[in-house]
């Protein structure tokens, strides 16, 4: 019972029952490379030596700029089974918030694919790494990562760790502000990855194979590393190519059986599907998870009603990777088809160890299904503080541990999330809340619509008033006035946008959501429909 929760015994589960499941892994040149999980263990063993071997002491931070492969995978394991913590960096982020996020989080050593190196090449000269790594082709002082892999020792024996050290940094994809860090430590991760793959969660299986699109900068890829790892499931990793032509590609030739991503990828997938019905055998793939903003009921249904396919979505955030997932529970699976798919647009119920509760304006909301409070979280694996942020860290914490999340949700008796809005995009107009992801969902669910994104803006007269900013397929279109017309049926008649701003494609941020604040930068000196 003393026995320490780490990413150590994790590794050793895959290595010592799954040796031979596969790891696949798009390369640059787009070819797949094969590997298994005895092999990542052998390689990982030598990583994490020759990583001490550059003079690290304990805690020291390992900042990673790379998509999501193998040798990726390889340090997701090697750091923090050094004693080392392991920094994904979001390659999409501005070099400044890099700058500022690598110095934020004290980052010692730089690991980087060689196609990002003319980022590093702007990031060095506000930053100063000890060490630099580059997968590929090294140049400089950096080191190859191939020739570090060289130096270490294959029968190094990793150390003892206590549970509680930490193991990542990750930080918030900054939708809302400064990107603020987080620490998860070996024991939030181990429990993280029990809890979310219990049955009535992901129920992981050793059957299994695991396609995070969500990249391994973002939020940590949701854990799945480990969660493979530890289940003993097969895991494919896309490299850089995130369109949805490779990723069906790679859903078919694997065999994917369970995926996750954020809504703009499963729209453009959901597209490319629509073009091609027959293309792609995807009969393995049982769900796709959806997470990181809302998604639209009318994709849900596009995915279930015209590919038989399961898109489930799940709600999470930088602070505690996954929080909750919209699986049925065994009552709804009784009930009757129209109460499953109100559920299913919902964010879903809490992992087993997540407490969930909603602060009104007079104490904790009822659930009730209606009543709309801040969603605030607690957990084994859901973050206590910001890194070095104490004013943050005072404002987004409660006395009592609680983490207040700035969702607006509803809770339903049997406990499941539906978000409303997030608390800094909420319109209050006339006295009113807006729903901005329902706006956007109601308007998603017109045919020509590919993106709709909605921001408030002052008004005289009702203080805010929603804008709509939209994107259409390509080869498609329809008027604002048209729009409008199509929302009334869908949403109350003061919801409707009087300005609708079309545009090529929605501006996103680092991590593929919509950017509200660019939108409302952009749009909010403007007069009406352009
Ligand atoms: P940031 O807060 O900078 O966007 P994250 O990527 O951690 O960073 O985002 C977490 C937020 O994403 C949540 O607080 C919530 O507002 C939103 N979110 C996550 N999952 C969902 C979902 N399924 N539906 C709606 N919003 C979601």
């Amino acid at each position: 019972m003393d026995d320490e929760l780490t990413i150590t015994a994790i590794l050793r589960r895959a290595e010592q029952f799954s040796p031979d499941r596969e790891v696949v892994s798009r390369e640059p040149d787009r070819s797949l490379h094969r590997t298994t999980w005895s092999a990542i263990g052998g390689r990982v063993r030598r990583l994490a030596s020759a990583l001490l071997g550059l003079g690290l002491r304990p805690g020291a931070r390992v900042a990673t700029l790379c998509t999501s492969h193998r040798r990726h995978l390889e340090l997701y394991f090697a750091a923090p089974i050094a004693g080392l913590v392991l920094h994904p960096l979001n390659p999409r982020l501005r070099v400044e918030d890099l700058a500022y996020v690598a110095g934020h989080a004290a980052d010692e050593v730089l690991v980087l694919d060689e196609a990002f190196l003319p980022i590093y090449e702007q990031l060095r000269e506000t930053t100063s790494f000890r060490h630099v790594v580059v997968i590929g082709a090294a140049t400089g002082e950096a080191i190859s990562y191939e020739a570090l892999v060289e130096r270490g020792r294959a029968d190094w024996v990793p150390p003892d760790l206590p549970e509680r050290s930490t193991a990542l940094i990750g930080f918030t994809s900054g939708t809302t502000g400064r990107p603020k860090g987080v620490e998860f430590t070996h024991r939030a991760v181990a429990l993280h990855t029990l809890s979310s793959s219990l049955h009535g969660w992901l129920a992981v299986r050793d059957t299994d194979v695991l396609l995070p699109v969500v990249p391994m900068y973002h939020a940590l890829a949701w854990g799945w590393p480990y969660t493979a790892a530890l289940l003993g499931a097969g895991l494919v990793l896309p490299g850089p190519f995130l369109d949805p032509a490779s990723l069906l590609e790679l859903f078919d030739s694997e065999r994917v059986t369970l995926t996750g991503g954020v809504p703009t990828i499963w729209t453009g997938v959901l597209h490319a599907l629509d073009a091609e019905p027959k293309r792609y055998d995807l009969t393995p793939l049982r769900a796709i998870l959806s997470g990181g903003s809302t998604a639209p009921p009318s994709m849900i249904a596009g995915y279930a009603e015209r590919h038989g396919l399961n898109l489930v979505h799940t709600w999470g955030m930088s602070e505690l990777m996954m929080g909750a997932i919209a699986e049925l529970s065994a009552e709804l699976q009784q009930a009757d088809p129209e109460q499953q798919q109100r559920h299913r647009e919902m964010q879903g119920r809490p992992m087993p160890f997540v407490e969930i509760r909603a602060g009104g304006e007079d104490g904790f909301v009822a659930w009730d299904g209606e009543s709309l409070g801040e969603l605030e979280v607690r957990g084994p694996w859901v973050a206590r503080e910001y890194l070095a942020e104490p004013d943050a860290s005072a404002r987004q914490w409660t006395d009592d541990g609680w983490f207040r999340t700035g969702d607006i949700v509803t809770i339903t008796p049997g406990g499941y999330l539906g978000i409303a809005d997030r608390a800094k995009d909420l319109i209050k107009s006339g006295g009113e809340w807006i729903s901005t992801p329902a706006l956007e969902s109601a308007l998603a669910a017109h045919p020509a619509v590919a993106e709709a994104a909605v921001v408030g803006v002052t008004d005289e007269r009702w203080g805010e008033r929603p804008l709509a900013v939209i994107a259409f397929h390509p080869g498609t279109s329809a008027t604002p006035d048209e729009l409008r017309e199509f929302l009334l049926p869908r949403v109350a008649r003061w919801w409707l946008p009087e300005r609708i701003e079309i545009v090529a494609a929605v501006p996103k941020t680092a991590v593929g959501k919509f950017d509200k604040v660019a939108l409302r930068r952009t749009f909010t000196s403007r007069g009406a429909d352009s």
